[in-house]
């Protein structure tokens, strides 16, 4: 069963996005060793999501961070020895490693870096939907902000979500999945659980679309299909393999065929060909009427994270996430347990 409530976010078209910043290989190793030295200094490391720029990622790479998708993000920075973790990816990453790891310093390049369903999921209208439906198990998104996940009972990443609403399932639980419609609807067609979705996506994973992706299939007969389930579900069904970043990494590396169509934010090509270097990795196009278009499978908010702006944060410490004590305790309880529950599973 699924009952809908109305849309409360369309397209953020109106998001700039900044220009990639082109530098010699010389000028590249200049700025990586300056801020290596400045790291040191700070005792800060760099943690960097899939989608942040290969510039990003690389700097991570070469200067000992990590680079993961959120929750392995908030995982390693908290073991990590760092008193300063530089969180280059979007606001609720930064907050997820504040509240797993308090005691630590957590900078981000930029505080205006968003993401599309966390501005569609505003914390008053979801604690009002909550308020009507107390019958139901709060399950949200990592994708949400401190406050939504504080309402929370789980909070899940598209990794471990499958197997939490089946557990819950299981116990004969009605659930309230927020924020994402598109992965709410994949998880309850692999359940069948009694899921009430809330009504915000993804910018990037939107803009796939089925047509397109059947035009380019049929020119890339042998490759298979890697698909993430933030994308509408008519473009789910076309997949090879569906997962999250980590999972759409494995199954590159693990599958046979030599050429994949890869329906995620592009900048996943940059670990995705280390891991896979003899692959040949298609982009899935976005726009209907041109199947080759490349223009909007692009996280603008992940492309605010410029080296600039990682640089500026980490020498004047501005940027600075702050997670309210209270909100912090709360949310770090749906955290917890879906951390809990994937140790059972060796997630
Ligand atoms: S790619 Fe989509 S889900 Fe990820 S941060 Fe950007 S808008 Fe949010």
């Amino acid at each position: 069963m699924s009952n809908l409530i109305p849309m409360l976010f369309t397209q953020a078209d109106a998001v700039a996005k900044p220009a990639p910043m082109i530098l010699s290989e010389q000028e590249k190793a200049s700025w990586f060793a300056r801020i290596q030295d400045e790291l040191v200094q700070h005792h800060a490391i760099i943690i960097a999501h899939y989608y942040t720029s290969p510039l990003i990622q690389e700097l991570a790479q070469a200067t000992g961070g990590f680079i993961g998708d959120s929750l392995e993000m908030a995982r390693w920075g908290k073991q990590h020895d760092a008193t300063t973790l530089i969180v280059a990816g979007v606001r609720f990453m930064g907050e997820s490693a504040k509240i797993l790891s308090p005691e630590k310093r957590v900078l981000m390049p930029t505080l205006e870096a968003n993401c599309s369903m966390d501005i569609g999921c505003p914390i008053e209208e979801f604690d009002a939907f909550c308020d009507a439906h107390p019958d139901r198990v709060v399950v949200v998104y990592a994708n949400t902000s401190a406050a939504v996940k504080a309402r929370a009972d789980w909070m899940v990443t598209s990794s471990i979500a499958v197997p939490i609403i089946e557990h819950l399932d299981g116990l004969g639980k009605k659930i309230l999945f927020a924020p994402d419609r598109h992965l709410g609807r994949y998880i309850q067609g692999k359940t069948g659980a009694d899921m009430l979705l809330w009504q915000s996506s993804c910018i990037v994973h939107d803009a796939f679309k089925a047509n397109t992706l059947r035009q380019l299939k049929a020119q890339y007969p042998d490759a298979a299909v890697l698909v993430h389930p933030e994308a509408h579900h008519d473009v789910i069904a076309l997949a090879d393999s569906v997962g999250s970043t980590t999972q759409l990494i494995k199954a590159c590396t693990q599958l046979p065929n030599q050429q994949f169509i890869v329906a995620t934010e592009r900048n996943i090509f940059y670990k995705m060909q280390q891991a896979a270097p003899n692959k040949q990795l298609i982009q899935a196009p976005a726009d209907e009427a041109n199947a080759t278009c490349r223009s909007c499978i692009h996280c603008p908010w992940m492309a605010m994270n410029s080296l600039e702006a990682l640089e500026r944060a980490l020498l004047t410490g501005s940027n600075e996430i702050q997670v309210d004590p209270q909100i912090a305790k709360r949310a770090l309880i749906p955290l917890n347990r879906m951390m809990e529950f994937a140790k059972t599973l060796n997630l």
